[in-house]
């Protein structure tokens, strides 16, 4: 059996597994699923390469402990994961410090859980998943690639808020997520582009949480999220950028708490809030409703809106590309926020776009338009196979 790799992306309630050779060079991963709670039924859900899912509610509550447990137990019976080298995780904030994969110990964990905050909604689950894992397998080498590690060597003033300067110094600043995505798409790039891939480049990736990157020499120059994951784009419960006099007025006159303005701007607010309805975008486009319908006009207009300052700061633009859920799947998402990027010379392809092929611009256009599917776990299987001595040929990590 050769030596195996196992990625984890935990999140509140759910974790994410797949599982890669070590000597392999694929993006393809040997078996991918997932464990969730959904409406507080715990569930595991598995694709193997060449098979069709299966689906098996749990009786236990979700927990990292116990997703992790129910992923072993169905490795072990199915002949998986016997020889396990290694276990890589997705792990949003590395602060300023950690820039690249980490091999985690007690002391790296404990460093990464005082970006907690920063990332509330995500962080302290996905140190969680590490430290279930610890105690499970507490000899297995454990990797952390972070979310914020693609934009560290962005140029300063993308990274300084017009804070004072002690401030900055002790690291309220700009970071910016979704690195792994964007690592990736940066990695596969050429594929698709050619020269044109180390142009001005803007990726959206449009998910529950949303941002963009524009990027030269597919490496970051700015993002729109900046300190928290909570800056940029309006998102699925996420408000995106806000007036920070909002803030100040919600807690000095409203008499919000700090935990309330929390929940309100993480949970409550972006399509959910404006809808009313719900947070996910499909079933906002299949509503009939005035308030669903000005929730996607709003998305959509804060996506031409930063997309129009990220080619500012590029100087132009050569080529968008859509990736995660709502950029990957929904052609009229991306229809709309092309409309809006007409004045930049993008002009798409409506068949292309209507049968989700990688490329949507028409023979015209002087903007290349992708939509592409995103891989982060390749992203974090590459670094694992560098760190853990298998022979590195795979996605993300170009630079
Ligand atoms: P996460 O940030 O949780 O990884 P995803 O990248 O899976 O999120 O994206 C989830 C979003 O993608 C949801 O809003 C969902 O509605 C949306 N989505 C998935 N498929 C489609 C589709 N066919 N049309 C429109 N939106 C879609």
């Amino acid at each position: 059996m050769s030596k195996q790799i196992v990625v984890f992306n935990a999140g509140s309630s759910s974790l994410k597994f797949a599982l890669y050779d070590l000597g392999g060079d694929g993006e393809e991963a040997l078996v991918r699923g997932a464990v969730e709670s959904v409406g507080g039924v715990s569930r595991m859900t598995v694709t193997s390469a060449g098979r069709p899912s299966t689906e098996t509610r749990l009786e236990a509550a979700f927990s990292p402990q116990m997703a992790l447990t129910q992923v072993f137990a169905w490795m072990s019976k199915e002949g998986l994961g016997a020889d396990l080298v290694g276990a890589g995780h997705r792990v949003v904030h590395g602060g300023r410090e950690f820039i690249e994969p980490v091999l985690v110990d007690a002391s790296v964990l404990a460093k990464l859980a005082t970006y907690n905050p920063m990332a509330p909604s995500h962080q302290p689950h996905n140190l969680a998943a590490i430290a279930a894992m610890a105690r499970l397998y507490p000899k297995l080498p454990q990797i952390a690639c972070f979310d914020t590690a693609f934009h560290a060597a962005k140029p300063r003033l993308a990274s300084i808020f017009a804070l004072p300067r002690a401030l900055t110094e002790a690291g309220i600043q700009r970071y910016g997520f979704h690195g792994l995505s964007y690592d990736y798409i940066a990695s596969v790039l050429p594929r698709h582009l050619g020269e044109r891939a180390d142009g001005r480049v803007v990726v959206a990736h449009l998910g529950h949480g949303a941002s963009m990157c524009a990027m030269r020499g597919r490496r970051s120059v700015t993002t729109t999220m900046g300190f928290s994951a909570l800056d940029g784009l309006m998102m699925g419960a996420r408000s995106g950028a806000i007036d920070p006099g909002v803030l100040l007025y919600l807690l000095q006159e409203k008499g919000m708490s700090a935990a309330q303005l929390s929940t309100l701007l993480y949970e409550q607010s972006g399509l959910l809030g404006v809808s009313g309805e719900s947070d996910d975008m499909r079933t906002l486009l299949a509503s009939s409703s005035a308030a669903a319908e000005n929730a996607i006009g709003l998305f959509v207009y804060r996506i031409t809106s930063e997309l129009g300052a990220l080619a500012a700061t590029l100087g132009g633009l050569d080529a968008l590309v859509f990736t995660a859920g709502i950029g990957e799947n929904s052609a009229e998402i991306r229809a709309r926020v092309c409309e809006g990027a007409r004045w930049l010379g993008a002009e798409i392809d409506s068949g292309a776009n209507a049968r989700g092929e990688s490329v949507i611009s028409a023979s015209g256009s002087k903007v290349a338009l992708l939509a592409l599917h995103t891989n982060e776990e390749a992203v974090i299987a590459t670094a694992c196979r560098k760190m853990l001595g298998g022979e590195v040929h795979g996605a993300g990590s170009h630079r």
